[in-house]
């Protein structure tokens, strides 16, 4: 996966530590790392809105901040499944290069 744009950090060690970084666990300089990356980086963005969404999810639906990976992949081809159809829905259509 790639945006197209050049970065300082990689766009796969930046979604590989995506979950440290929503859990805090990251080290204060990888997370500015990874906070730069996000800020110019939509695609990453995107997925990195994703897997928050997947967390509040599960935390809502049974309390823990552990999500098992069955719920977890069905939460996640839901989210990716409205995304297709509000991409489907938007006037731009999207070139793929
Ligand atoms: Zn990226
Ligand atoms: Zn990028």
């Amino acid at each position: 996966m790639s945006c197209g744009h050049p970065h300082e950090t990689d766009c796969s060690s930046v979604l590989d530590r995506v979950y440290e970084y929503i859990d805090h666990e990251m080290a204060e300089d990888d997370c500015a790392t990874v906070k730069r990356h996000l800020d110019e980086c939509a695609p990453c963005l995107a997925e990195f809105g994703l897997e928050q969404a997947v967390k509040a999810l599960v935390h809502r639906s049974c309390g823990c901040d552990t999500a098992p990976e069955q719920l977890r992949s069905k939460v996640l081809s839901k989210i990716r499944q409205v995304q297709q159809d509000l991409a489907a829905d938007s006037a731009e259509p999207v070139q793929s290069s």
